[in-house]
C-alpha cells in the first residue's frame, strides 16, 4: 500500500506513551486485522523527571516498532501548555487532511491533566476544521468519520464505556512497548509488587474480566455505534 494511503485509525496522544498505555492492545489488534494505523503525539512529553528530549525519542521509537504502525509523527506542540488555541487547531486539521484517517482515537474529555483536557477539544475542533473549504489550509477537505475516547490514567474515575476491546492475544507485546517507556514507567517508580506496569496490567485485567476474557481495553463514544453483523461480539 502505499505510503499515502488514507488511515483507517489515527490515535491522536498528548505525550508520548499515552497511545500505548490506552490503546496499545487495541492498535496491535487493529493491525494484526489489516487496518492502516498511525499515531500522532501532540507533544514531545518533556520535560519530566527521568526523561529527556533524546530519551523520550529512543523510548517511542521502540515502542513503535514494536506496535508496528504505519505512520508515527509527532506536532511538535508545548508540552504542559498545550491548549486548543486556533494555532493549533489549524496545525492538527492540516495533518488530518494529509493522512486522511477515518476514525480518530482521543483522551477522554474528563482528566486531571490539563494536557489530556485540552487535547480532547482540541482533536473535536479539528476534526471540523479539517473539512473546510474555502480556506488556504493545504489538502483537500476531510471529515473522520467517528472520534472514539481512550481512557487516559490522571483521575481515578470509573466512566461506563460504550464497549471494551478484547486485547487479550496482544496484551503480552502490548507491555514489551510499556516497557520502552523506562523513563517513564520504571526509573523512579516502585520496583517490587505493584510496579505501575502491574498496576496497568491489573486495570486491563478488570476490563477483561467485564467481558469475559482475560484483558480488555475500555473505549467511549459520544455518537452511536453501527455494528456490520452481530457475530463478532465478545
Ligand atoms: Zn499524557
Amino acid at each position: 500500500m502505499a505510503e499515502s494511503a488514507p488511515l483507517d485509525y489515527l490515535i491522536i496522544a498528548p505525550h508520548p506513551d499515552d497511545a500505548e498505555v490506552t490503546a496499545g492492545g487495541t492498535i496491535l489488534s487493529l493491525k494484526a486485522n489489516g487496518a492502516r494505523v498511525g499515531i500522532l503525539d501532540l507533544t514531545n512529553g518533556e520535560p519530566t523527571p527521568h526523561g529527556s528530549p533524546e530519551i523520550r525519542r529512543r523510548e517511542t521509537d521502540a515502542a513503535t516498532a514494536i506496535l508496528g504502525v504505519a505512520v508515527r509523527e509527532n506536532l511538535g506542540l508545548a508540552n504542559r501548555s498545550l491548549t486548543a488555541d486556533l494555532e493549533s487547531r489549524r496545525s492538527l486539521a492540516i495533518v488530518l487532511r494529509r493522512l486522511r484517517p477515518r476514525i480518530l482515537l482521543a483522551p477522554y474529555w474528563e482528566d486531571a491533566h490539563p494536557d489530556h483536557v485540552s487535547a480532547s477539544a482540541l482533536v473535536e475542533a479539528a476534526r471540523f476544521w479539517a473539512k473546510l473549504s474555502k480556506t488556504d489550509m493545504p489538502g483537500e477537505p476531510h471529515y473522520p468519520e467517528r472520534i472514539i475516547y481512550y481512557f487516559s490514567v490522571h483521575l481515578r474515575l470509573h466512566v461506563k464505556p460504550s464497549f471494551v476491546v478484547d486485547v487479550t492475544p496482544y496484551h503480552e507485546d502490548k507491555v514489551r512497548a510499556l516497557a520502552c517507556y523506562r523513563s517513564q514507567f520504571i526509573e523512579g517508580r516502585p520496583t517490587s509488587p505493584r510496579t505501575f506496569l502491574d498496576e496497568l496490567r491489573d486495570r486491563a485485567r478488570y476490563w477483561g474480566w467485564t467481558i469475559g476474557t482475560s484483558y480488555g481495553e475500555p473505549f467511549l463514544c459520544r455518537e452511536e455505534i453501527g455494528l456490520r453483523d452481530l457475530q463478532h461480539l465478545v
